[in-house]
Formats: structure tokens, C-alpha cells, sequence
């Protein structure tokens, strides 16, 4: 079983209740070796939420490294929402932190959540996830100082057609991989899919067994899980998902340096 969970949140981030010091409780508990907590920082979220207050969520981090120590390892990570105009701002941010690991992920598209039904009803179905796929190509192209995209295909978790198909948007899809891997970036097993009753985790089996055709080879694994019961979330089908999808191995992140470790 995979045993490093490199997309957490607790009670740093916005959407979160879930004290650090639990969580840190019931990974151990869970068997997992390594966590990386990956707390929300979305600049110019509406109403201004989602911002990080990174010095506090540091400080209880590395108390909490300490303490723990040797029962469970705890890497220090932040999940951005990328935006191509934040590019500026968010360089100084993740330069300024000693970060173990960033995710890099598209939460808003046009100043919209895909997660808010004003979303699907501004874009319609297609045009919705199409517009999310373009705006990663955007993002990617104005930023580089993360080490993985976060879950690629978010958007369709909250879309109504029920029949989404990679394929549908494959040039961009493709475009955004090779851009990707030229760039020696990674893509995240995000089993949150698996949560939300896609049948698939993020990104679709598709997306990940392109990323490997066209070269890829960084993959993290990571629950997304924002409360004790949903860290590790389907990891027992993890190593199946990237297999099946051609991969050997899968990524930790240290001091934003990948560590390749077998299947
Ligand atoms: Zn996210
Ligand atoms: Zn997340």
C-alpha cells in the first residue's frame, strides 16, 4: 500500500474544522509513513477566503514534526490556486516559505468555483470543463514554482453530464501534458474522485496514461482529504490505478526534491 499522503488539509485551510494534531493522530493510526500537509492559499479568492495564514500553519507543523518524529514524518506543502495574472505574486510567496512541496491547482476560472452552480450555468457543460482546461494551459504558461498539477480534472466533479470522456478534449488535454512534462513537472493521484462517486480518481485514467505515454514520470499520491476520515481515502486502489495506467513507481516530495519509490 502506498503509504505517503501528499494533499492534506486541517484547520488552516478555509474549508476545514479538522485540528492538525488529530489528523496528524489518525494518520498514524491508518499506517501511513509520510503525510504532506497542503493547506489552501488562494490569492483573490472571492470575499477574500482561502487565504493562508502561513506563519501560524508553520509553527504548529514543525511543533507537531517534532513531536511526532519517527511515528509519522510531516512534510511542510501549500496547495495554490494558480491564476496566469497571480503569476507575480505567487512566485514571491512560494520563493519566501521553505516549502517540502507545492501543488499547483485551478480552483477558480474567470473568478468562478466550477464548484458554484453560477458556473456550469455562465459556461454550459462543455464549454465549462473546456474553459477549465484552457485556463490550466494559461496558468501553467505564466507560472512554474510548483512541483505537481493538482487534480487535473476537478471541474467535472460538479458537472452535470454525467458521460465526460477525455478524448472529448483531447488536443488540449495533450497540450497541457506535454507543456507539463517539458517542464519537468508532475500530476497528483488525486482519490478524491473516488470519494465524490466518479468511478475514477482524478485525473481520468485517460489523462494518466497519456502523461506516461508522452514522457511523464512524477506522480504523487494524495486523499485531498479535509477531515480525520477521509485522509488516505481508497489508497488501498492506488498502486492498481497507476499501474494499470503504466507507471512503476510514484513521487514523495522533500525540500521540493522528487523521490522516486517502486509500486
Ligand atoms: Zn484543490
Ligand atoms: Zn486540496
Amino acid at each position: 500500500m502506498i503509504t505517503a499522503d501528499l494533499h492534506t488539509h486541517t484547520s488552516f485551510s478555509t474549508d476545514s474544522s479538522q485540528p492538525m494534531e488529530d489528523a496528524v493522530l489518525t494518520m498514524i493510526g491508518k499506517g501511513l509513513k509520510t503525510v504532506c500537509f497542503t493547506e489552501h492559499m488562494d490569492m483573490d479568492y472571492p470575499g477574500g477566503e482561502f487565504l493562508l495564514d502561513t506563519t501560524a500553519y508553520r509553527e504548529m507543523l514543525f511543533r507537531l514534526r517534532n513531536k511526532y518524529a519517527g511515528k509519522l514524518e510531516i512534510l511542510f506543502g501549500v496547495e495554490l490556486g494558480l491564476m496566469d495574472y497571480l503569476a507575480p505574486r505567487l512566485r514571491e510567496y512560494a520563493s519566501g516559505w521553505d516549502f517540502d512541496f507545492i501543488i499547483g491547482s485551478s480552483h477558480l476560472v474567470d473568478g468562478i468555483d466550477p464548484y458554484e452552480p453560477d458556473y456550469f450555468g455562465k459556461f454550459g457543460d462543455k464549454n465549462g470543463i473546456l474553459r477549465y482546461f484552457e485556463s490550466i494551459l494559461a496558468n501553467i504558461r505564466a507560472f512554474d514554482d510548483f512541483d505537481v498539477y493538482g487534480h487535473l480534472d476537478y471541474v467535472v466533479r460538479y458537472s452535470k453530464a454525467k458521460a465526460y470522456s477525455p478524448t472529448d478534449y483531447a488536443e488540449l488535454i495533450d497540450e497541457i501534458l506535454k507543456t507539463l512534462v517539458s517542464m519537468g513537472k508532475g500530476v497528483e493521484l488525486n482519490t478524491a474522485g473516488l470519494k465524490y462517486g466518479l468511478g475514477f480518481a482524478h485525473p481520468h485514467p485517460d489523462i494518466l496514461r497519456r502523461y506516461k505515454e508522452l514522457g511523464g514520470e512524477i506522480i504523487t499520491v494524495g486523499s485531498d482529504g479535509h477531515k480525520s476520515e477521509h485522509y488516505a481515502w481508497d489508497f488501498d486502489r492506488a498502486s492498481g490505478i497507476l499501474k494499470q495506467a503504466g507507471f512503476e513507481y510514484y513521487t514523495i516530495f522533500r525540500g521540493r526534491k522528487p523521490e522516486m519509490i517502486r509500486l
